[in-house]
């Protein structure tokens, strides 16, 4: 499967902001956009410019698909499905992102990162209900129980990102069983659920043009 695979840093210093995209690194003074808060490039020091309502819409589609670890493709697929089903299409759409098996890993404290929740599943590390799913895109369901498997119990950087992440702040549609590593689909997750930076209705009007 596709992935990108070039500097995560620039990419926050290209949207102007933090998208924690590796892990405890950007909790600490070692994070690029601390240092140097300016997009990347030869003109990245001489500010950023007055962007057009397209370049605000792309680069708002552009943060979700980094947040998410997403490429275009299967980026224009999900928004499909989004737009299928009833209701808002930029919340269906954080909504589809959000139960995608990779993202609920990192959000069980499971992986310090998404990249990191990728892999896991990549190698078959996570079971659902008790069976391997290794597919990162996988949309986990109510009453699912997530389990990581019991020789990467003692994997030091999941030891790291359960001892390093505030399980008491984990979303509210999520509940985490620390002591077995494994967590519970308590419901599908609502706009209200994901706390991240992103203003859904410029990426539906992006690609509503
Ligand atoms: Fe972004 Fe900083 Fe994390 Fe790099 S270290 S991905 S710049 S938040």
């Amino acid at each position: 499967m596709a992935r990108y695979i070039g500097a995560k840093c620039k990419i926050c210093r290209r949207e102007g902001e933090k998208l924690f995209l590796r892990g405890s690194r950007c909790y600490t003074d070692k994070c690029a956009f601390t240092r140097r808060g300016y997009p990347p490039g030869t003109h990245g020091r001489v500010g950023r410019r007055k962007l057009t309502s397209y370049a605000t819409q792309l680069r708002e589609k552009q943060k979700v698909k980094a947040i998410y670890g997403v490429l275009e493709r299967q980026f224009r697929k999900i928004f499909a499905q989004a737009a299928r089903i009833s209701g808002n299409t930029g919340e269906n759409l954080l909504v589809l992102l959000e139960r995608r098996l990779d993202n609920v890993v990192y959000q069980l404290g499971i992986a310090s990162s998404r990249t990191q929740a990728r892999q896991l599943v990549r190698h078959g590390h996570i079971l659902i209900d008790g069976k391997k799913v290794d597919i990162p895109s996988y949309l986990v369901k109510t009453d699912q129980e997530i389990r990581l498997v019991d020789s990467q119990k003692k994997n030091p950087e999941v030891t790291k990102s359960l001892e390093e992440r505030d399980l008491d702040k984990i979303v509210g549609w999520l509940k985490i069983d620390k002591d077995n590593v494994a967590g519970k689909v308590l419901r599908f997750p609502k706009r209200d659920d994901i706390a991240l930076p992103i203003q859904e209705s410029l990426v539906v009007e992006f690609y509503s043009k």
